[in-house]
């Protein structure tokens, strides 16, 4: 029996839905929040990402599958319309995997993963960052910060930002400004930048300034650092899909 495990975002609703899957699963998968095979997320994107960094180390022997119980999310492919085609797929392991890359931050002692992206922000002063590709010298960014997205995160902060919307799960990294200064003094590149995984991007911060690093729904908010390294991680998520889902539908419904 394959064991699996139901992440809630734990309202009302969410926990009746995981409740209800407990159920009809009861004589086909086995439960354990140990060390689950499969993690169902009952919630939304928030959630899915709860989960992935909940099992961030077992991501070899892992997939999820998300099940969502608000608006449309991207992470999420299944609503409460599709709850039992959603139970008899599952049963009957009629499901299709597939991978979505991690982004990751290296410094001399730290290491973050993210699904969604990596964010350097400092909203209080100017933030000097000088960026290099492969060591060599792009841009010094002025602003508020930088956001490094990988293609599942491409629809979150990424395009908020301007960043350009990725239709597949390409092996790629997005770099993007966050309020950006330009000038005739100071002048960055000003577009969203993308790279492939034989890049790193190196962010030095001349001034050592203690900046915010947000990863997903994750914050460290005292991170100090002199040369952070930014790469697609080998490290990948692997989910589950019972049904195809157009990406072009989701785009249209969520956002025009
Ligand atoms: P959350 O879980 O409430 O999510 C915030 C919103 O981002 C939700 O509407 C969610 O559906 C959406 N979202 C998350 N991942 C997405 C994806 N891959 N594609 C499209 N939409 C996505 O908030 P949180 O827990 O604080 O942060 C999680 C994520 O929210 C972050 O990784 C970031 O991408 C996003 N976020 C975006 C902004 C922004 O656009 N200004 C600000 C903060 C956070």
């Amino acid at each position: 029996m394959k064991k699996y495990t139901i992440v809630s975002r734990e309202d009302n609703y969410s926990n009746t839905i995981k409740e209800k899957m407990m159920q009809e699963f009861k004589d086909d998968f086995l439960y354990d929040e140990t060390s689950p095979e499969i993690v169902i997320t009952v919630g939304g994107d928030g959630t899915v990402l709860k989960a992935v960094h909940q099992y961030i180390d077992y991501l070899d022997t892992v997939s999820f599958i998300g099940f969502h119980t608000g608006t449309l999310g991207f992470l999420t492919d299944y609503d409460e319309n599709e709850l039992d085609c959603f139970i008899e797929g599952m049963k009957h392991e009629q499901f299709n995997s597939y991978t979505r890359n991690l982004v990751e931050c290296t410094t001399g002692k730290q290491h973050y993963l993210a699904l969604n992206e990596l964010r350097f922000e400092n909203s209080i002063k100017t933030q000097i960052f000088e960026v290099y590709v492969n060591d060599e010298y792009l841009e010094t960014f002025r602003g508020s910060g930088l956001c490094i997205s990988s293609s599942s995160g491409s629809t979150a902060y990424n395009k908020t930002l301007g960043g350009a919307v990725v239709l597949s799960n390409l092996s790629i990294m997005q770099l993007t400004e966050i309020q950006g200064i330009s000038n005739n003094a100071y002048r960055s590149l000003n577009a969203p930048l993308i790279l492939d995984k034989t890049q790193t991007i190196r962010i030095h911060n001349p001034k050592h300034q203690q900046v915010v690093l947000g990863y997903d729904h994750l914050v460290d908010s005292q991170f100090s650092f002199d040369d952070a390294y930014i790469n697609i991680s080998d490290k990948c998520a692997h989910f589950l899909q019972i049904k195809k889902v157009s990406l072009i539908d989701r785009l249209r419904k969520s956002f025009i």
